[in-house]
């Protein structure tokens, strides 16, 4: 038996990701679905993309942004 309302999640999280990208430039501080943060802080710049598999979230120094921290 199919789980809808897991189904209709990962189609959201593939939607969101797929805008993301799309709309990469003025999405910044959108909140990720997953985890909250916002895409920003991810290592990628890309909201996660299931549930059970977080990215890494890198928090950035402004004037730095070269350094990156757990
Ligand atoms: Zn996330």
């Amino acid at each position: 038996m199919t789980d809808i309302d897991t189904v209709g999640r990962q189609v959201a999280l593939n939607l969101a990701s797929l805008m993301a990208k799309v709309e990469y430039e003025f999405n910044r501080h959108e909140p990720c679905l997953v985890c909250t943060e916002k895409y920003m802080h991810h290592i990628d710049g890309l909201p996660c993309e299931r549930d059970d598999a977080r990215k890494k979230i890198v928090r950035h120094n402004r004037w730095k942004k070269n350094i990156l921290k757990d």
